[in-house]
């Protein structure tokens, strides 16, 4: 690796299994921007929610209506904006949303809504000064960023993810949508052959950011 080449590393794994977590701290330790891209498909669940339509009808909604989808960094991570509007954290994390999200998430029409500007992100964080970026979410390695110079998954059993949500105060059933993300027929949720797999119930989170720093020490 050259020392200044910009790496590109997709992160994928189920609710729970701990993606935000590492990647904050790899993106912190090696000044790499972290997309989240379950937040866009939250933010988009919550915009068509405001608007009163339910997940059957967002394919006539964006068939005769555009929405404009911007940028904002904070820190280390870069938000969607949808109508130059940004949802808080609050908002975008709740039952209600962990209720609905993987409707709309299923829907082909919002997923290549969003396939490019999630690819076009790899540039804006380049050009933002960013050394490298990770994009989080379920089907990064596989489809948004199949060329991805790492790929990682990360995965624990059920009782563990769903410990680590409620002693994050939230409801979630993540079972549930682990099924519905998983059966889907655009993009699912699975674990690229080429993805470096980790069972992050076996260590604690330092160890999951050294096992990622080797990773990406080694390409160079
Ligand atoms: O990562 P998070 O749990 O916030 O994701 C919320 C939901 O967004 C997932 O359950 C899934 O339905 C959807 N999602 C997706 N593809 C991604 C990221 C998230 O379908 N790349």
């Amino acid at each position: 690796m050259s020392k200044n080449k910009y790496i590109i590393i997709a992160l994928d794994g189920a609710a729970g299994s701990g993606k935000s977590t590492t990647a904050k701290a790899v993106c912190q330790k090696f000044k790499y921007i972290h997309v989240d891209t379950g937040l866009h498909y939250r933010s988009l669940c919550l915009y068509f929610l405001n608007k009163n339509i339910s997940a059957d009808k967002v394919c006539d909604y964006l068939s005769c209506n555009s929405i404009s989808m911007n940028s904002v960094i904070d820190d280390f991570s870069v938000y969607l904006s949808l109508d130059g509007h940004h949802f808080s954290s609050e908002q975008l994390r709740n039952q209600e949303m962990n209720k609905n999200v993987s409707y709309y998430a299923r829907l082909p029409e919002l997923r290549n809504l969003l396939l490019n500007y999630q690819r076009d992100l790899c540039a804006y964080g380049q050009k933002s000064g960013f050394s490298g970026i990770i994009m989080d979410g379920r089907d990064i390695g596989s489809v948004v960023l199949p060329d991805a110079d790492l790929k990682f998954f990360l995965h624990a059993d059920l009782s563990i993810r769903q410990q680590r949500r409620s002693s994050d105060g939230e409801t979630d059933s993540i079972s549930g949508r682990d099924k519905l993300d998983s059966t889907r027929k655009t993009a699912p949720l699975v674990c690229p052959a080429d993805a470096i797999s980790i069972n992050t119930g076996l260590h604690t989170i330092d160890h999951v950011v050294d096992l990622f720093s080797q990773h990406i020490l080694s390409l160079g």
